[in-house]
């Protein structure tokens, strides 16, 4: 006798087992009883030591798992036919346990009071699991399976969950009049109507949907997502070493990814770039919207006759190092709450200045509504340089020149 079944008999001494009565137990139900006691046995072995030692009768069905655990080879077979299709390098198992079953376990448990017991599901995830293992060749793994398999004891079925694949880069937006995410027409909920000329959304094309085919074209997949660390305006350019963002594949058949020839193909849109592609996961898409880094913007702004230069200067340095109150812009105040919020803008260099028009790089805080700090949204950002100025100013271009994020 192995020294782990001991220690279960040590364990079952304690256990009033005639209060079982006519309830017969198969072996694995009847050593799961047990099943955290005597490290390194099955439960089946821990049930046969059981059955000799304390003189528990076997009877033709078990009164607790109805058969289900006789079954662990269908449920395998059953789990391995869905997961064929999809490629992964990590799974993990679940189950769903007839209610029933659960609550007769649950009922046993209390009325011969042990303490060392193991659920009937741990007991099927981890023997599947080890099937699945073995047919595959690859590792159940519990915090980032790429597929999960449900196995539902009640039904016989099987489901699958397939997690997303991430890659993370930075883009440049190399022209106008493209939005960061796919815009879906508010209309028609992205079916195609009058409003949006058929297309279901309100521009053509997005750097979503630019970064996300090559991907796709790859892997398959059902959807797409972009997340990015901040967005520009559609109608801005992402210039300098580009933003950083992260590409969210749902449901990808495949996993390997040729991200040189998706960088490639890409660059070959000249509307956006990417550089710097690798593999991430759904953790940094977290860290990635968290990021507070500052931007440095050029801004072409006009003014309805020339401002003179020092005139310019001074009112340009009142808005430097100090809080500008920005309540939520006309502009996106159907999409966000409105609110008033304060910000700073850690530099503001005049950089050409020709006629009535001239060229801003402004450095701001993550979040900074620069548009308005220059045109100042009838008084709704505070200071703003037309306010400082006394004339109106126009927002010709706006472009990122650089975002300083940490990474
Ligand atoms: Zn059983
Ligand atoms: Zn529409």
């Amino acid at each position: 006798m192995s020294s782990a079944l001991e220690e279960v008999l040590l364990a079952g001494s304690t256990i009033p087992w005639g209060r079982l009565g006519a309830r017969a137990l198969c072996d694995a139900c009847l050593g799961r009883l047990l099943g955290k006691a005597g490290h390194g046995a099955s439960n089946p072995e821990r049930g046969r030591a059981l059955r000799a030692r304390f003189g528990i009768p076997a009877g033709r069905a078990c009164w607790l798992c109805g058969g289900l655990l006789d079954e662990i080879e269908k449920f395998a077979d059953l789990a391995a036919g869905k997961l064929e299709p999809w490629e992964f390098a990590t799974f993990l198992v679940g189950s769903k346990v007839d209610p029933e079953v659960v609550a007769r376990e649950e009922s046993l448990w209390a009325e011969l009071g042990t303490g060392h017991a193991e659920a009937i599901k741990s007991e099927l995830n981890r023997e599947i699991g080890k099937r699945l293992e073995k047919r595959f060749q690859k590792p159940a793994e519990f915090t980032r399976p790429d597929v999960v398999a449900i196995v539902d004891t009640a039904f016989d079925s099987v489901s699958v969950t397939v997690n997303p694949l991430f890659v993370y880069g930075r883009y440049r937006k190399l022209v106008r009049g493209i939005p960061q995410t796919r815009w879906p027409c508010r209309r028609c909920q992205g079916k195609g109507c009058e409003h949006c000329g058929g297309r279901g959304k309100m521009y053509e094309t997005s750097v979503e949907e630019i970064v996300a085919a090559p991907v796709m074209a790859q892997v398959g997949g059902s959807g797409h997502a972009l997340h990015g660390m901040g967005r520009e305006d559609v109608d801005a350019l992402m210039l300098g070493p580009g933003r950083p963002f992260i590409v969210e594949i749902k449901e990808p058949a495949r996993r390997t990814v040729d991200l040189t020839s998706v960088e490639a193909a890409v660059n070959r849109t000249r509307q956006v770039e990417v550089a710097g592609l690798r593999p991430t996961t759904g953790e940094e898409v977290v860290a990635l919207k968290e990021d507070r880094a500052r931007k440095v913007y050029r801004v072409l702004v006009r003014f309805p006759a020339p401002v003179e230069d020092g005139k310019l200067k001074a009112a340009v340095s009142t808005l430097v190092g100090r809080p500008i109150a920005q309540r939520t812009p006309v502009r996106v105040s159907h999409r966000r709450a409105d609110r008033t919020r304060e910000r700073l803008v850690t530099a503001i260099e005049v950089s050409r200045s020709e006629g009535s028009t001239v060229e801003l790089r402004v450095t701001a805080e993550a979040g900074t509504y620069v548009k308005e700090l220059v045109h100042g949204d009838g008084g709704r950002t505070t200071p703003s340089l037309a306010e400082a100025l006394g004339v109106a100013c126009e927002v010709v271009e706006l472009d990122v020149l650089e975002i300083q994020d940490s990474g």
